[in-house]
């Protein structure tokens, strides 16, 4: 007899591979000049694909940098092994300084407060820390004001226990391909280093670009680049497929938990809103909104069985999910179903699920929760 398997969340896993990360990793490369130094964005879990797994694949693969998004994630790579820089490419607030400082994290300050903090804290521990100055160019997230940035160092680029390693900017419209806006924030993140340096404010490291900047504008990659989503395999826009060939990282996939046959004229999951328009064979997969898998997905998405496209229909839940199996010959209870990825001829990737639910890849992947297992191939 077999046991039935217990615990479908087992039927759900998110495949990483990392041949195709590593594969992606000296694709960029190829398109750097010598001296131009790679930065791994590995920030929110490394886009989904696990922060631990893929930082040690990073550097087995030659990158030099790797940029996350919290003094926790840097902590937890640094536990994990890893030696090299580290930079926090959000804003940290003056209790973290501590911490910054005792794991030697790249902090990126834009407050005098934050950078004091900084410094304090380095001197109480007898070392120099390492920060860059991250100037708002125009995407007004975080970063300090060009005209404030004279005061700003005035202020702080003297205090004793830091080194000023870098200075750097995140375009707002590069992935759109804007390139009069991307080239006026450049300039204007030129004018203002001259400026500083001018004073003698100095900045060795100088960087701007992400994916969008490594695979199109060399010529504006300065000193450093900082890709995140083209190592996972995706080119932030489609008009860039032709300017490098990049492999998803990542396959999610479930198996068929249940498959009912029902009659025409029935009424689907909470709320009803899908009705069956013949005999129709509904199968459930045991992955919903609560693994990430949007419910903007609902009555809209697919997903690949027995080499075929199946629809979503009726609206997904928190762990379950329906799809309609009726055109796919001899689908079966514990059939494979690719949510993203290959199977046979076909392919959904996160872009496709992007352009369904009016979002976009990072988030996409981002979504997909702890709770669906990691494996590493
Ligand atoms: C997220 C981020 C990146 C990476 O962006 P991608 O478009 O994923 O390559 C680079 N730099 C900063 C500051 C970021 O926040």
């Amino acid at each position: 007899m077999i046991l039935p398997n217990l615990d479908s969340r087992e039927n759900t896993v998110a495949e990483i591979d990392l041949a195709a990360f590593r594969y992606n990793v000296k694709q960029i490369q190829s398109l750097l000049n010598r001296h131009c130094i790679l930065l791994a964005v590995i920030k929110t879990n490394a886009y989904g694909h696990g922060i631990k797994e893929i930082a040690h694949e990073a550097v087995k693969a030659g990158v030099e940098r790797l940029g996350v998004t919290t003094v926790e994630e840097g902590i937890l790579l640094r536990e994990s092994g890893i030696t090299i820089p580290i930079h926090l490419l959000s804003p940290i607030n003056q209790y973290d300084a501590l911490n910054v400082v005792t794991h030697e994290l790249i902090a990126s300050v834009s407050s005098k407060n934050v950078t004091k903090a900084i410094h304090d804290a380095a001197m109480k521990q007898e070392k120099i820390a390492t920060v860059h100055l991250k100037l708002d160019t125009g995407l007004h997230r975080f970063g300090i004001e060009p005209k404030k940035a004279l005061d700003f160092c005035a202020a702080s680029y003297f205090l004793s226990n830091l080194y000023w390693e870098g200075i750097y900017t995140h375009f707002s419209n590069a992935d759109e391909g804007d390139w009069v806006t991307t080239e006026k924030q450049n300039r204007l993140f030129e004018k203002t280093v001259e400026l500083l340096e001018g004073e003698g404010y100095l900045f060795p490291l100088k960087h701007v670009g992400a994916s969008t900047i490594a695979i199109e504008r060399v010529d504006m990659c300065w000193k450093m680049v900082r890709p995140g989503i083209a190592l996972f395999g995706y080119q932030p826009d489609e008009r860039q497929k032709k300017l490098i060939d990049l492999k998803p990282v990542l396959t999610l996939k479930t198996k068929i938990v249940q498959l009912h046959h029902l009659p025409s004229h029935t009424k689907i999951g909470y709320g009803g809103t899908y009705v069956t328009k013949q005999d129709e064979k509904i199968a459930i997969i045991p992955v919903g909104h609560g693994d990430g898998y949007k419910r903007g997905l609902s009555n809209k998405g697919y997903v690949l069985v027995r080499g075929r496209f199946a629809k979503i229909v009726g609206t997904i839940s928190l762990d379950q999910t329906f799809i309609n199996v009726t055109n796919v010959p001899n689908v079966q209870e514990d059939d494979e179903v690719i949510l993203i990825g290959t199977q046979g001829k076909h392919t959904i990737s996160a872009r496709d699920i992007a352009k369904w639910t009016h979002s976009n890849i990072d988030e996409v992947l981002a979504s997909i929760m702890q709770r669906i297992k990691r494996k590493y191939i």
